[in-house]
């Protein structure tokens, strides 16, 4: 299967409160199908959602599924809009999508989301429309219908604008670089890839430094930080989710922002390029994350970086 680099470019439409981010990712090879008549009422029949998480209610409207239950101490909801929907995307990969819906977006939430009140209500439409493959704002989330037709394994397309959900008070003229929103969501991808990368690690990849040599572009780094540095008691990602949210630190005092980030770890006191030089020159930075088959990745396999991160 192909390996794609990270599969998302996303224009910021306002960067302020309501981020409206447009994630294109469309291969070279894809063009998009032709329209098909409307889909017509949706039949419940279709769609085997026997094995959700425990707690979770799946309701069917005319075109809509609404699903509500608790999960990591709070209740969510999410509609799945299928009133633009035209059967490319199949309704087992829809029941999946929600699956990776309930089991990514809490721990994501738990983690970032309740720092700036981030949503949960969110709504998930599959839509056969001309725009982008995948894009957010505020609580609405839109894959392409063609998408999961065109690559269909391609499901942590959606842990990346789940997690775009939690930024929605970050604005990009606050950051070093606005890259950061990218580089946050596919850190969030990486991290929180459903079932552990079963299906993420084969169609996407963790950049080496050698193809992301700089923490501009970097969302390998983002994740080397968190797994040497974070601590039970010092989580370097909520520093770095902080500051980026706080829009405290205009781009230029970026250098103030990292010692804010580092303060409380072991990397306290250091500068961010002294950092960035240690990190170049690490074995982690040179691994290969990409899976084949059942097995698992060269950088899983060393270096134990999911279980770490969501167990601390
Ligand atoms: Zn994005």
């Amino acid at each position: 299967m192909q390996i794609k680099k990270n599969n998302c470019l996303c224009r910021i439409i306002s960067a302020v409160l309501a981020i409206m981010i447009l994630c294109t990712a469309i291969p070279m090879n894809v063009s998009y199908a032709a329209k098909k008549p409307a889909a017509a009422t949706i039949n419940p029949k279709a769609f085997n959602f026997g094995s959700m998480p425990a707690g979770v209610k799946t309701t069917f409207k005319k075109t809509k599924i609404i699903q509500t239950g608790r999960a990591k101490g709070y209740s969510f909801r999410l509609t799945i809009d299928l009133s633009k929907w035209e059967k490319y995307t199949t309704p087992k990969q829809i029941v999946m999508m929600s699956k990776l819906f309930w089991q990514t977006y809490p721990q994501m939430y738990k983690r970032f989301g309740t720092r700036n009140n981030s949503p949960r209500n969110v709504i998930l439409a599959v839509e056969n429309e001309g725009y982008e493959v995948a894009e957010m704002y505020d609580n609405f989330v839109h894959i392409h219908d063609t998408w999961l037709f065109y690559n269909p394994t391609d499901y942590d397309c959606l842990t990346h604008e789940f997690a775009h959900l939690l930024q929605n008070s970050w604005d990009g003229t606050k950051l070093e670089y606005d890259d950061y929103i990218e580089r946050f969501a596919d850190y969030c991808r990486f991290v929180y890839a459903y079932n552990d990368g079963k299906y993420n690690d084969e169609v996407w990849e963790l950049q080496k430094v050698s193809t992301e040599p700089t923490r501009r572009e970097s969302v390998r780094f983002l994740v080397w930080l968190d797994y040497y540095y974070s601590t039970p008691k010092k989580d370097m990602i909520v520093s770095y989710f902080k500051v980026c949210d706080g829009g405290k630190y205009k781009s230029k005092n970026w250098k103030a922002a990292w010692q804010k980030i580092f303060k409380g770890s072991a990397l306290e006191g250091q500068s961010i390029s002294s950092v960035w030089k240690k990190y170049k020159k690490s074995g982690f930075a040179k691994t290969s994350s990409v899976a084949h088959g059942k097995e698992k990745s060269a950088l899983i396999r060393k270096y134990n970086v999911r279980n770490k991160i969501k167990n601390s």
